[in-house]
C-alpha cells in the first residue's frame, strides 16, 4: 500500500523504496521500479488501488534493483521511461552492468537478476538540473553511479536513490558501493549543506527529515577507506588485489563472485580518486601493477 509523505508525494515501501508523485489529475510519476516483474506487478497493484494511472517512470540510476520492474510496467501501462545520461545506456543494454564489473565478457555467475535486469526502453534522457512540467526536479548526485540523480517533488521531498546509505547498510558492508569517490563526496557535501528539502527517502532505508547524521556517516566511511588504503601502502607498494585481500581480512568481508567484483570496483574507485587527488601513483614491476604513496622513492 502507498504511504503518504506529504502533499502529492507518496511511496511504496520495500527492499527498494518506490517514490510516487500524484500529478493531481489521476496520473502519476514513479521513481524507480524495483528488481523484477514481481516488483513491477506490486507497484501497479498499489497504484491501481489508489486509482492512479502510471504515465512516467524516472530511474535514479541503472542498477538492476532500481529498473528491473521497468519492462513489466512498460508492457502493462502507457508509462514512458526517463533516465539520466550514461544510466540510460545501461537500462537499454543491461549486459553493460556485469560487463563493467568484470571488465570483459562477464562470468555466468555475474549474469544474475541482481546485476543484470531485463532490458527496458528509455524514451527520454533527462538532464540533471532540469524540471518536468509538474515541477519534479532532477538533482545531480553522481558518485554511487556515474549518472546518479535524485528526484525532488514540489512538496520538498527528495528521493536521492542510492546517493547515500542507511546506517544499517553501512554496518553490514564496510565498502558501500561507489564508483567515483571525489564526486560522491561532493554530492554528500551538497546534500549536507542543502536546506531546500523537508524529507529524504533513500532507496534502501527510512524516511527522514534530518539526514545530517547519516550523510556524515557516509562521508566518514569514505574517509576511513581512503585512510585504510593509505596506511596499507605506507609499508610497501601493493597490487589492487593485495589491498582488497587486506580489507577482506581486516573487516571479515564475505566473498562470492558478485561481492568480490562489487568490492573490487569500489576499491578501484578509491584508488582512482586518490590518484586524482595526487595522493597515490602506480607503476609496473615483474608483471604486476603496483600502487604506492605519491612521491615515495
Ligand atoms: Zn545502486
Amino acid at each position: 500500500m502507498l504511504k503518504k509523505i506529504c502533499g502529492n508525494t507518496f511511496y511504496l515501501p520495500g527492499p527498494v523504496n518506490i517514490g510516487v508523485y500524484d500529478h493531481g489529475d489521476g496520473s502519476c510519476t514513479i521513481i524507480d521500479t524495483g528488481i523484477d516483474k514481481d516488483s513491477g506487478r506490486r507497484i501497479l497493484r498499489a497504484l491501481e488501488g489508489e486509482g492512479l494511472t502510471l504515465v512516467r517512470i524516472i530511474n535514479t540510476h541503472a542498477h538492476a534493483d532500481h529498473f528491473g520492474g521497468n519492462a513489466f510496467l512498460v508492457r502493462r501501462s502507457k508509462a514512458k521511461v526517463w533516465a539520466p545520461p550514461v544510466e540510460a545506456a545501461i537500462i537499454m543494454y543491461p549486459e553493460l552492468e556485469p560487463l563493467y564489473l568484470y571488465a570483459a565478457k562477464p562470468l555466468l555467475e555475474l549474469q544474475t537478476k541482481f546485476l543484470q535486469a531485463a532490458p527496458s526502453p528509455v524514451d527520454k534522457i533527462i538532464e540533471p538540473g532540469s524540471r518536468t512540467e509538474e515541477g519534479l526536479e532532477i538533482v545531480p548526485l553522481p558518485g554511487h553511479s556515474l549518472g546518479q540523480i535524485g528526484v525532488a517533488t514540489p512538496d520538498g521531498v527528495l528521493f536521492p536513490g542510492d546517493a547515500f546509505f542507511a546506517m544499517d547498510t553501512l554496518k553490514k558492508y564496510f565498502l558501500p558501493y561507489f564508483v567515483d569517490i571525489p564526486r560522491a563526496r561532493e554530492s554528500l557535501d551538497r546534500l549536507q549543506a542543502s536546506k531546500q528539502y523537508n524529507y529524504f527517502l533513500p532507496s534502501h532505508g527510512c524516511l527522514t527529515a534530518d539526514p545530517r547524521e547519516i550523510l556524515a556517516a557516509n562521508l566518514k566511511r569514505l574517509q576511513e577507506i581512503d585512510h585504510f588504503i593509505l596506511s596499507a601502502l605506507k609499508r610497501e607498494p601493493k597490487t589492487r588485489d593485495g589491498i582488497l585481500a587486506e580489507l577482506v581480512a581486516t573487516y571479515n568481508l564475505l566473498l562470492n563472485p558478485a561481492q568480490y567484483h562489487l568490492y573490487n570496483s569500489t576499491l578501484g574507485a578509491h584508488l582512482s580518486g586518490l590518484a586524482e587527488e595526487d595522493r597515490l601513483e602506480f607503476f609496473f614491476s615483474k608483471g604486476r601493477m603496483l600502487w604506492q604513496l605519491k612521491g615515495r622513492v
